[in-house]
């Protein structure tokens, strides 16, 4: 009998977390099936799209870098990915072999904050890249107040603004936070290897969420200095696996277990 699979495709690739938070729920669920890593170079995308969808036990695959904006050409429908976050991490193939793209980065992003009321709050994000992107779609969507954009790059960030209908401003790393209800770091800084992100986070008032979505390491130096005002936290594994529970859906059609969260984390931090 053959085995569904799905894989995480990307250049590098080892580093993936994806197929050990699968493989769990594959496991913890009791399914036959299987989630790898699958290295592939730009220039090999299209014939390994080309050559999974003739494929019927290849359920899909979720899309890392450098891949994220040129698959998006190669599925047949792209939904409105291309017009609003502009990055696709998941292409599930249809049991005709048509392939759909989407981004369940977004989503993803705000499975922790759901049970908030965030409308009308005022939020400060630091970074304008492809993690950025999906965090502000995401806060579009929830109706928050005015989005401070902390920014190396100001121009970038300014456009995002205005891609994602928000109201507020941008400006530099080093400037004063607002009195922002949720901050969330959506750069690399503070990343294994980059530098540290230095904010001063006094200005937030003293019922504010700190998010990072760095989780290498886990406990940034942010997320420290959150916890040491006193604030609640939310670390990038709770995205990651947020995510990942959307596509392990649309691939092997069944809803991560439930309760399992802490062991889960346990695996991903061993
Ligand atoms: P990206 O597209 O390369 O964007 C990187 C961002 O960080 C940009 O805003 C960039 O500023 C800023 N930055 C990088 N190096 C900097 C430096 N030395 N000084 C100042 N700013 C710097 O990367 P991404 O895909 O958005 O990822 C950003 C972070 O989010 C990474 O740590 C990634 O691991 C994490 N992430 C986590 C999840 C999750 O599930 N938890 C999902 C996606 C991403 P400029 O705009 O000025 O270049």
């Amino acid at each position: 009998m053959s085995t569904p699979y799905a894989e995480v495709i990307g250049d590098p690739i080892v580093q993936s977390k994806s197929p050990l938070i699968h493989g769990f729920w594959l496991r913890a669920l009791g399914l036959s099936g299987d989630y790898r890593h699958a290295h592939l170079k730009p220039d090999d995308l299209a014939a390994y799209i080309a050559q999974r969808r003739a494929d019927p036990d290849w359920r899909g695959c979720n899309v890392t870098m450098p891949h994220k904006g040129a698959v998006m050409e190669l599925v047949d429908d792209p939904g409105d990915i291309r017009s609003t976050i502009g990055a696709m991490n998941t292409v599930v193939r249809q049991r005709d072999g048509a392939l759909i793209g989407t981004n369940t980065d977004a989503a993803g992003f705000y499975s922790p904050l759901a049970e908030l009321d965030l409308e009308g709050a005022p939020v400060a994000v630091v970074g304008a890249g492809g993690a950025a992107r999906a965090v502000l779609f995401a806060l579009a969507r929830a109706n928050v107040g005015p989005v401070t954009i902390l920014n190396r790059s100001p121009l970038k960030a300014m456009g995002l603004l205005a891609t994602f209908g928000l109201k507020g401003d941008v400006v530099a790393l080093d400037a004063q936070l607002p009195p922002a209800s949720l901050l969330v770091n959506a750069s690399s800084l503070g990343m294994k290897g980059q530098p540290p992100l230095d904010l001063d986070l006094s200005p937030l008032p003293g019922d504010a969420i700190v998010y990072d979505l760095v989780y290498s390491p886990l406990q940034t130096g942010l997320l420290k200095a959150a916890e040491a005002r006193g604030l609640d936290t939310v670390d990038g594994l709770d995205m990651l696996i947020g995510q990942a529970a959307l596509a392990f859906e649309l691939f092997f059609g069944a809803a991560p277990p439930e309760g399992r969260d802490e062991e889960l984390r346990a695996l991903l931090t061993a």
